[in-house]
């Protein structure tokens, strides 16, 4: 059920202004929640521009229910794919080990599908809605200094511009400079000692080679999983795209630093020589590739301030690894829980409360979602023995149950992790509260 946002069109309810740190998607989709909530809020950007690096995003249903709550599901389902199936493959070839529904009865996949699509795209589609419900994005804001300590906590930026606000949502990604403020120490995110490459290849090019096209068509989501490595591909873009993403052990030679940088073709023809040839045609189709290295937050003793006026959402507070494509949804969480609480104030002392609430709904259900990513990527990368053996066994000869080798297609965690709605749970949370403050 779609939660109703009450419009603070009754100027008897109070009305916040909340200033967003980063407009990645944690920080367009919270300024869209907050602002449908009937809040101001100001997103600034360190950023020149606003563009969004990468390629591929996948947006589970937990995600899709809340870009529906927020008016944006068909603008984002016109440039997206909705795969029916996930193929786990051998690295070693030959046809997949098992196909994993990715519209599973029990989930309302029609409102809520799981969708497929370029990272640009859905960045546009947050930053059009956000914008078009009056959030205001300051570009070009490079901070000097925030005061955080207080009841109106501000911002101040290198050119002198200072702001104030109600509330400080620190969104700047994984590596925040807002976490360690909170934290009051640096706190730079682990090397997980793991390398993203990322590749893509035009799909009419895939087309041409009989034995591809079912990497193309439909669009499913194939998986190759290899000793200590796995890879992933699927199409983005209505004029196709196949988007291929590689994850693999980071060699103590291996100089490569943190953020995104270009990389040969040649560097993953040398690790993958001896994998499914359907993945040697890709690699020989691929012209550049990018790479960067998989960093990890600590888990943090606190998401907010003690006073109540600051607090993490997105990659700053649950940076996490992407085996199981959760980033972005989790992101989505973090701001439906937002507005939905942002929406239920009537009195402006509530709002002491909110940030606490969305701390003790959200973390936990973060860092177990953090957990099982890590968890998922042993799954997928396990090097080559008696365990992989085991594993392969029971993906092909089984239906997927609780306790499978692969979790990801375990269909009781999918429905905790796919069936969750984000914005009714806060509103439980709510409720509860609101109940305890009353006795
Ligand atoms: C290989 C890979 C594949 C992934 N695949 C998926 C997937 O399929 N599905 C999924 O859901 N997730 C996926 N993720 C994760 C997902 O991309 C992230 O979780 C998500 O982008 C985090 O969003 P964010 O807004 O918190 O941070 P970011 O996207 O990092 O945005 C932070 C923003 O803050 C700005 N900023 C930074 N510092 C400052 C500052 N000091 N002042 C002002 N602005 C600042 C930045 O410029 C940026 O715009 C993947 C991640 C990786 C590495």
């Amino acid at each position: 059920m779609a939660i109703q946002y009450e419009q603070n069109s009754n100027t008897e309810n109070p009305s916040f202004n909340v200033l967003v740190i980063g407009a990645g998607l944690a920080g367009l989709a919270t300024a869209i929640s907050i602002q449908q909530a009937g809040h101001q809020v100001t997103v600034l950007e360190r950023m020149p521009e606003i563009r969004e690096i990468g390629a591929g995003i996948q947006v589970s249903p937990n995600g899709t229910r809340l870009l529906r709550d927020w008016g944006i599901l068909e603008a984002v389902q016109s440039h997206a794919f909705q795969p029916q199936k996930t193929f786990l493959r051998s690295y070693r070839g030959g046809p997949p080990l098992a196909a994993q529904r990715m519209d599973m009865p029990s989930i309302e996949h029609d409102t809520a599908p799981y969708v497929l699509l370029h990272r640009a795209d859905l960045h546009r589609v947050l930053r059009e809605r956000a914008e078009s419900l009056g959030a205001k994005i300051t570009l070009n804001a490079v901070i000097e200094s925030m005061h955080i300590d207080t009841a109106k906590p501000s911002v101040r930026l290198q050119d002198g511009r200072v702001f104030e606000a109600d509330v400080i949502l620190g969104a700047d990604g994984e590596r925040s400079i807002c976490r360690d403020k909170l934290l009051g120490r640096e706190d730079f995110p682990k090397n997980t000692n793991n390398l993203v490459y990322r590749f893509t290849v035009p799909a009419s090019e895939v087309r041409q080679h009989k034995d591809l096209i079912e990497l193309v068509d439909p669009p499913n989501v194939n998986l190759w999983m290899g000793p200590r490595s796995h890879v992933v591909s699927y199409v983005v873009k209505k004029d196709g795209l196949l988007n291929v993403a590689l994850m693999l052990p980071q060699e103590p030679q291996d100089k490569t630093e943190y953020g995104v940088q270009p990389a040969a073709i040649e560097e993953l023809r040398e690790v993958f020589t001896h994998w499914d040839e359907k993945f040697g045609a890709l690699l020989n189709m691929a012209q550049q590739s990018a790479k960067w290295t998989l960093l990890h937050a600590d888990g943090l003793e606190k998401w907010t301030h003690e006073k109540g006026r600051f607090a993490l959402i997105g990659d700053s507070a649950h940076a996490m690894m992407p085996c199981l494509a959760q980033g972005a949804s989790q992101c989505f969480e973090d701001a439906a829980v937002l507005g939905t609480l942002f929406g239920a104030i009537q009195r402006p002392e509530q709002l002491d409360d909110v940030l606490s609430l969305y701390e003790r709904l959200r973390k936990p259900r973060a860092m177990e979602v953090r957990r099982r990513s890590s968890q998922a990527m042993g799954e997928l990368s396990m090097p080559d023995g008696p365990e992989q053996e085991g594993r392969d066994n029971e993906l092909s000869s089984s239906t997927p149950c609780e306790v499978f080798p692969v979790s990801l297609m375990d269909p009781s965690f999918q429905n905790w992790l796919w069936g969750y709605n984000a914005s009714e749970e806060a509103m439980n949370v709510w409720k509860e509260h609101s109940r305890e403050v009353v006795a």
